[in-house]
């Protein structure tokens, strides 16, 4: 059977490895530049494959195509394939048919990595064998190719549901919906949520389906499908019978005929879309069997990952926080949300269409000065210089130039948080480069 993998990066040379594995005929295209380390882990593994051109005489005869999720299925070189009859299916797909590990996958539009993130550690300090994957560190397949996991965490974009078909979950988890890369999705909201719900469509009655009842696009969808998972709904907003809710000062995790407790002021993760993250994880971990001490000690344990509401520094008095992967409005919301000091905001890059009146009552509330980082800063001056007054709002074009003018505008007691709200490609390399630059800027200060 010849398989020709798409794409030569984290997600495809893990397919091939793992394909080469099984002993197919493997061939992986790239018609950009693949990059050396994994040009490397290709010959070491006597792969063969192309870059910088996509050669259609060896693609269109393949049995079977993995696809990349960063190739969008309107790419000519796709369209062919499927023109063709030839099968598409994403590296997780793929990767899902060799492994037989327990599997926690996570999706959404905001909370995966630190969903993930959480679990993973949940389960590792549970003691069990468990590998962390998908979207996050290593591909899913090249651990598959190279390890022996009991368990596997794995963080799952839309991108990567797009062409799956048979796998299947244990337990799946989709943190939350809200518009996001539309672009991908011809610009319809329904086919990014039905991306999102591919997570569930293998889920059997022993299998468990955790998701955020408290929000409604995924509730309004949950209400046109049939699932036979057993459901694990998680809220804020009153009680459920099996999942998670809030009650006076803590968390109760319902699962099966067991309950536990965690107390919000115990838990690492600060902010109510963390109470939401730390809900989903602790979920997970019960329907695991994980003990309830272990599941309060790790949730109270847990380290801030970078780029998510990290706190920086605290420099004369002034907290600087790097949110730099809020990308969206969404996450910015939270992150503005969860503030109790008057803020210093840094916001702006490449606005994806962007409605920032969600945030009006926010800004009003805890915003004083505001720092537009971009190259185009017009719609930011628009939509929220009339709150915070023309002499409050100004424009910065480095990270330098934000936390300098940030720093000129706030008083001890403050906090100056980075939560752009947009995609970084403007000024920085992606959101780690944006959240590695704030970073040093305030270090030097
Ligand atoms: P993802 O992997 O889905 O992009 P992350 O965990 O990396 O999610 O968080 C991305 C941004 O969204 C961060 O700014 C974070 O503070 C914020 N965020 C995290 N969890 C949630 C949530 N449940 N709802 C809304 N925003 C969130």
């Amino acid at each position: 059977m010849k398989i020709v993998v798409l794409g030569g990066a984290e997600s495809g040379v893990g397919a091939a490895v793992l394909a080469k594995v099984k002993g197919f005929d493997v061939f992986l295209s790239d018609r950009g530049t693949i990059e050396e380390k994994y040009l490397e882990t290709l010959r070491k593994w006597d792969i063969p494959f192309e870059q910088g051109s996509h050669s259609e005489d060896i693609i269109l005869g393949a049995d079977e195509v993995i696809k990349s999720p960063g190739i969008p299925s309107s790419a000519p070189i796709v369209r062919k394939i499927e023109d063709n009859g030839i099968k598409i299916i994403s590296e997780i797909e793929f990767a899902g048919r060799y492994d037989k590990a327990r599997k926690i996958c996570i999706t959404g539009s905001n909370g995966k990595t630190t969903t993930t993130s959480l679990i993973y550690y949940l389960l590792q300090q549970a003691g069990l064998n468990v590998g962390l994957g998908g979207n996050i560190g290593m591909s899913y397949a090249y651990q598959v190719a190279t390890c022996n996991y009991d368990y596997y965490v794995l963080e799952i974009s839309s991108f990567q549901l797009d062409n799956c078909y048979d796998f299947r979950p244990d337990i799946a988890i989709i943190t939350n919906i809200t518009p996001d890369h539309l672009d991908r999705y011809d610009y319809k909201m329904e086919n990014y949520v039905r991306a999102k719900f591919r997570i569930i469509q293998n889920l059997r009655p022993e299998d468990c389906f955790i998701f955020d009842s408290d929000d409604e696009i995924t509730v309004g969808h949950l209400s046109n499908i049939i699932t036979k998972a057993k459901m694990l709904p998680f809220t804020q907003k009153g009680e459920v019978e099996q999942g998670a809710f809030l009650k006076d000062d803590h968390i109760v995790v319902r699962y099966e005929q067991d309950e536990c407790d965690l107390y919000l002021e115990e838990l690492a993760l600060g902010g109510k879309h963390n109470i939401y993250n730390s809900m989903a994880a602790a979920l997970a971990a019960k329907a695991s069997g994980i003990d309830n001490k272990v599941i309060r000690n790790a949730l109270e344990t847990f380290q801030p990952i970078e780029h998510r509401l990290e706190p920086v520094l605290s420099v004369g008095g002034v907290m600087y926080i790097n949110d730099s992967k809020a990308t969206n409005v969404d996450s910015a919301w939270y992150a503005l949300e969860c503030q109790k000091s008057p803020v210093v905001w840094i916001v702006g890059g490449k606005d994806k269409g962007n409605d920032y009146s969600v945030l009006y009552d926010l800004v009003r509330e805890k915003v004083k000065g505001i720092i537009c980082m971009g190259v185009d800063n017009a719609k930011l001056h628009q939509c929220f210089e009339s709150i915070v007054g023309t002499e409050n709002i100004t424009d910065a074009l480095s990270a330098e130039e934000a936390v300098r003018k940030a720093s000129e505008m706030a008083v001890d007691g403050d906090v100056v948080l980075l939560s752009p709200c947009c995609a970084s490609f403007d000024l920085f390399k992606n959101y780690e480069d944006r959240g590695k630059k704030f970073k040093e800027a305030v270090r030097n200060l």
